[in-house]
């Protein structure tokens, strides 16, 4: 098959042209490198079943030839990066969605859509299953993400009742792993950082707000499975596995043997207080559920910004 992913270099998008192009597909990869880089790709490079077209995708997207899949993955993710560009994420969420699905009805092809666990904004229900409706803040500093993110699952079944576009929706819980930018903002990006480099991990708020953390290779495999499944609704992709952000701090400062400790700073605005994914359908439609442990996934990662760090 030929598949088009958009967000190509970014940590999930680069992970996903890999695990498609071990399969023998043709991967097309989009990205414009706002948030992504070149590197995360560039082993691709050269290969005549891989073809990368540096695109923003709020633009009209042409590429010659059949398409049979477009999973739109392009959206800056951690909340530092799309405070820092709020009007590239609505762009993206809102204008990418609508390209990259216009791109998915001229080809014919399948179409994915790489939606949030922030659909469910600051969750009243816990965990979240795909029928909770949210409680999410539009005008708040997170709501260019959560809006944009909304919208966009509302285009993409738009698309598939008034057009027939065979369509997908991934809602993805909190993912981590290798080629995660080290300066991202993410939790564990940041609590790696410091704790390699012997500094106190920076816990937001009391540390009580909990997350569940899905490893790269099972989100990656979960998917997979989505696109060639027949669910048309939205799916849960995540890992169950609930904790709060004061325990992963203590997981990790004692994985590196840190002994600086932990330093409280202000909660962002409208955190969220819960997140955890009912993953009931996942399991039951796709056969899926994740496999690595929080320490496994967390031992591959750090080895990996070890070595990033040791290369420079
Ligand atoms: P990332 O920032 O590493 O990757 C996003 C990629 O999209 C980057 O390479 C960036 O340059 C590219 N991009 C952004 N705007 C673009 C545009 N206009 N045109 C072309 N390329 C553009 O983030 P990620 O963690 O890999 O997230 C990928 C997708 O998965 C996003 O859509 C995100 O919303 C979704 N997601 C991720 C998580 C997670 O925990 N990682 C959770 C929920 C949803
Ligand atoms: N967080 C933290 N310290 C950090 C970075 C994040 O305590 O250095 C907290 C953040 O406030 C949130 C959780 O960790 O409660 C997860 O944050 P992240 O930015 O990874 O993603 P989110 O799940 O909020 O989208």
């Amino acid at each position: 098959m030929r598949i088009l992913i958009t967000g190509a270099a970014g940590f999930i998008g680069s992970h996903l042209c890999d695990r498609f192009f071990r399969e023998g597909h043709e991967v097309i990869g989009l990205d414009n490198f706002i948030t992504g880089t070149p590197e995360n790709i560039a082993h691709l490079f050269g290969n005549d079943r891989f073809l990368f077209i540096k695109h923003d995708v709020t633009n009209f997207i042409y590429v010659p030839g059949p398409i049979d899949a477009v999973l739109h993955f392009a959206s800056p993710a951690s909340p530092v990066d799309y405070m820092k560009y709020p009007i590239q994420t609505l762009k993206v969420g809102a204008l990418g969605t609508h390209k990259a699905l216009g791109l998915a009805k001229a080809k014919g092809a399948r179409f994915l859509l790489a939606s949030t666990s922030e659909v469910y904004g600051d969750p009243l229900v816990n965990p979240q299953p795909e029928s909770y409706w949210g409680n999410v803040n539009p005008i708040g500093p997170r709501g260019v993400y959560d809006e944009a993110k909304r919208f966009a699952e509302a285009l993409t079944m738009a698309y598939h009742r008034y057009h027939g576009l065979e369509t997908r929706i991934a809602r993805i819980f909190n993912t981590y792993g290798p080629r995660m930018r080290l300066d991202d903002g993410r939790v564990i990006p940041n609590f790696i950082g410091q704790a390699l480099r012997g500094e106190p991990l920076t816990v937001y708020g009391d540390g009580q707000q909990t997350r569940s953390f899905c490893y790269i290779d099972d989100m990656v495999e979960g998917i997979y499975r989505l696109l060639f499944s027949d669910e048309v609704e939205p799916v849960n992709l995540g890992n169950p596995n609930e904790m709060r952000i004061i325990e992963l701090a203590q997981l990790i400062n004692e994985m590196i043997g840190n002994k600086a400790g932990i330093v409280f700073k202000p909660s962002p605005p409208d955190d969220p207080k819960l997140r955890r994914p009912d993953i009931t359908k996942a399991k039951r439609i796709l056969g899926w559920e994740p496999k690595v442990s929080l320490e496994e996934g967390l031992r591959l990662t750090i080895e990996w910004f070890k070595s990033k760090i040791s290369h420079g």
